[in-house]
C-alpha cells in the first residue's frame, strides 16, 4: 500500500488508529480542526500547520510579508472553526542559507502586525537550516467547554451554510500560475495570498450556540463538507446554484473552466467557515450576518446517512461527487 493510493486523509486515518490518547482531559485529539484539552472550566485549543516552499507557496509570487500573514491565517482559521479565542503561538522555521536576513525580518514584521491585530503573542519556536523554506506554526487558543463547535454535531434536517464567497482562492492561484497576464484581478489574488480568518464569526456562532457542526474550508468545499458528514455520520445535499460566487469569480472562472461551479466546489484555501444549524435558527443567523457584515449563505441541507452526499445541478439533476478536492500525495 502506498501513499498515492490512500492519500493524505487515508494516512491520517491510519495514524489515528495507531495512536490512542491516555489522558482523560483530552476532549478531542486527532480528527477535528484543533485538539481540545480540558483546563478546569475552560478548554485549551491547540492547532498546528506546516507550509513548505514549492508546495504551499511559491517564491515567485509571494513576498515575506504576505507569507507571514498567511502562515498565521491558516492556523487562526482552525481556531475560528471551533469558535475559540486565539492566544499564543510558537513558530518553527527551516531556512536555506541563501535567504537574506531582510526576508526574515519582513516576515517577522508581518507576524508582529498580525499578532497585534488578533491580540495574540509569539512565545517561542525553533530554527534550523533547510533546503527549502519550511514554516510551522503551533497556535494555542481557549474556549468555554459548552460553546465549542465540533465537526461531529450535524443532524439530519439541519441547514448547511457557508460564509463569504467560495472558489476565489483557487481561481486566484490559477491566475497566479498563468504566465504573461497583463492584468490580474486583485480580489482573487488577495484571497489566495492573504486570506482573512473568520475569527469573529466563529466566536459569535459559538457564543450564541448557532451552529451544530463547523469546519473551515482549507481543502475545498466538497472535501471539507465530507469531513463534517463522516464525523457526524450523516449525508447532505448541496444546491450548486446556491453557492456564493463573487462577481470576479463569475467573470474570470470562464477562462479556466467550462463548469462555473467546479472550482467553487473543489478549490481549497478559501478559509471560509462551513457550518450546519437547525432550521429554527435561520432568522438568528441572518441577523448575525447583517450585524457582522459577513455574508452567510444557505447552500444545502443535512440528510440521514443512507441518503449519501449529493450535489444538485442547475438543471435539477443530482450527482454524487467524486475526486473531492485537494489531497496531498494523490
Ligand atoms: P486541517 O485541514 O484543519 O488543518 P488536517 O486535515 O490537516 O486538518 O488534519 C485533520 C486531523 O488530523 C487534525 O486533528 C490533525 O491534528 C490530525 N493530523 C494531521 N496530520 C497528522 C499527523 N502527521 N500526525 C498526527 N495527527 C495528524
Ligand atoms: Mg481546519
Amino acid at each position: 500500500m502506498n501513499l498515492e493510493k490512500i492519500g493524505e486523509f487515508g494516512l491520517i486515518k491510519r495514524i489515528r488508529n495507531w495512536i490512542k490518547t491516555s489522558n482523560p482531559d483530552v476532549i478531542r485529539g486527532i480528527g477535528d480542526d484543533v485538539a481540545i484539552v480540558e483546563m478546569g472550566r475552560k478548554v485549551m485549543m491547540i492547532t498546528t500547520d506546516i507550509l513548505i516552499e514549492g508546495i504551499h507557496f511559491n517564491m515567485s509570487w509571494i513576498d515575506p510579508y504576505r507569507l507571514g500573514k498567511k502562515s498565521l491565517a491558516v492556523n487562526l482559521s482552525d481556531i475560528a472553526a471551533m469558535g475559540g479565542i486565539p492566544k499564543y503561538f510558537l513558530i518553527s522555521i527551516g531556512i536555506p542559507k541563501r535567504l537574506p536576513i531582510s526576508f526574515i525580518s519582513l516576515f517577522y514584521r508581518s507576524l508582529r502586525r498580525e499578532a497585534r491585530r488578533f491580540k495574540i503573542d509569539l512565545i517561542g519556536g525553533d530554527t534550523s537550516l533547510s533546503q527549502k523554506i519550511v514554516i510551522n506554526i503551533c497556535l494555542i487558543g481557549e474556549g468555554d467547554k459548552e460553546d465549542i463547535i465540533f465537526r461531529d454535531g450535524a443532524k439530519p434536517g439541519d441547514d448547511l451554510y457557508v460564509s463569504g464567497t467560495v472558489g476565489d482562492s483557487a481561481l486566484g492561484l490559477r491566475i497566479l500560475q498563468t504566465k504573461n497576464l497583463k492584468y490580474r484581478p486583485k480580489k482573487l489574488i488577495n484571497k489566495q495570498l492573504s486570506p482573512i480568518p473568520r475569527i469573529q464569526l466563529g466566536q459569535s456562532l459559538a457564543r450564541n450556540h448557532l451552529a451544530s457542526a463547523m469546519i473551515d474550508i482549507s481543502d475545498g468545499l466538497l472535501i471539507d463538507t465530507k469531513h463534517i458528514l463522516e464525523e457526524s455520520q450523516v449525508g447532505a445535499r448541496i444546491w450548486e446554484t446556491y453557492l456564493p460566487l463573487s462577481r470576479q469569480y463569475r467573470k474570470w472562472s470562464t477562462f479556466y473552466d467550462d463548469n462555473l461551479y467546479d472550482m467553487a466546489l473543489r478549490g481549497g484555501e478559501d478559509y471560509e467557515l462551513l457550518f450546519s444549524a437547525p432550521r429554527n435558527l435561520r432568522d438568528r443567523i441572518s441577523s448575525l450576518s447583517l450585524s457582522l457584515k459577513i455574508p452567510i449563505t444557505r447552500i444545502g441541507e443535512i440528510l440521514p446517512k443512507k441518503e449519501g452526499f449529493r450535489i444538485i445541478r442547475k438543471d435539477g439533476r443530482e450527482y454524487l461527487p467524486n475526486a473531492l478536492g485537494y489531497n496531498h500525495f494523490k
